[in-house]
């Protein structure tokens, strides 16, 4: 069985409706959006239930809920150093650009920023930023997009939220921390674009930012206590499944800190760091 194919049904087992479309036609027939594109896939799969968030807002929300339930928090803030016991291994605080938090245990989830606070403890943690590029722009009548679709050949994803259509091109680059955006890639991406809305609408090109996903080296997040620091705790690696998978992880870290035996995750954690021999 092609891998793809055992991928969708551990999707399904789990309850996760995905529906493969095996030509264009099929393509067509659930989502007509497509009977503009001037590339004829060869096919794509639809997952019905997916939905879309602006992340932005999510953020703000959960950190208005967390004060209100009286959670105190420093923004732009910035890790600095791990504070420790005299001639021991026991953490007491980090030391911030905002000053010094006293603190028990410590969280970390700066996504491909986490090595960096890793090496601090002399540990390598396997994360790659996976550089991708993204366009907001305003959304019209040719956005007429009803479901969340991704095709084989245009390697285009289009999502949508209130007024406003977000492009994700499907290439990606392995090239450390880099902020920049190659005029090449720009160019693969317009390509894309036109040639699945068939120039009925412009790609807008300054609309385009790009970021890092935190890819661990199998794709699955990381979330375990550090070897040799009880204390602390590490949560990344969502890469390219992004929300798909992190409200399950923070769920199961909450677990962690009750320290609860009979927990899942305690005892059977497949997201554990120890999966790498590189720690
Ligand atoms: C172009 C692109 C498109 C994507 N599209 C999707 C999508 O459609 N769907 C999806 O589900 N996922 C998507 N993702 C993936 C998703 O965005 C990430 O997997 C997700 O943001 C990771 O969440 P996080 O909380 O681990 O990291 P982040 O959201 O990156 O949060 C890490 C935080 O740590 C902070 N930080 C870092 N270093 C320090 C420090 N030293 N001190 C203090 N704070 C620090 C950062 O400022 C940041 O706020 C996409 C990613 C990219 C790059």
């Amino acid at each position: 069985m092609e891998c793809r194919e055992k991928i969708f049904n551990i999707y399904r087992k789990r309850g996760v409706e995905v529906h493969r479309l095996n030509s264009h036609e099929e393509i067509v027939e659930k989502e007509p959006f497509y009977s503009k594109s001037r590339i004829k896939s060869a096919g794509g799969f639809i997952f019905p239930l997916d939905s879309c968030i602006d992340t932005y807002d999510f953020s703000c929300r959960m950190h208005k809920k967390g004060q209100e339930m009286g959670v105190r928090s420093s923004v732009n803030c910035e890790f600095k150093n791990f504070i420790f016991k005299e001639n021991s291994k026991e953490i007491q605080g980090v030391q911030t650009t905002k000053g010094i938090i006293p603190c028990d245990n410590i969280f970390i989830c700066a996504s491909y920023y986490s090595p960096r606070i890793l090496q601090k403890l002399g540990l390598r943690l396997p994360i790659i930023p996976l550089k991708g590029y993204t366009f907001t722009q305003k959304k019209t009548d040719a956005h007429n997009c009803k479901s969340c679709l991704i095709d084989y050949n245009c390697c285009i994803l289009m999502t949508q939220r209130f007024n406003t259509v977000r492009w994700t091109s499907q290439c990606t680059d392995i090239m450390g921390i880099d902020y920049t955006i190659p005029k090449a890639r720009l160019a693969r991406s317009k390509t894309s674009h036109d040639n699945l809305m068939n120039n009925t609408v412009e790609l807008d090109e300054s609309s385009c930012w790009t970021g890092m996903r935190p890819l661990s080296p199998d794709d699955v997040p990381i979330l375990a206590k550090v070897p040799g620091f009880d204390q602390v705790i590490i949560n990344t690696g969502h890469g390219s499944k992004g929300a798909s998978t992190f409200i399950t992880t923070s769920v199961l870290a909450s677990q962690i800190f009750k320290k609860d035996e009979k927990d899942w995750v305690l005892n059977n954690n497949d997201y554990d760091i120890k999966r790498f021999w590189l720690l």
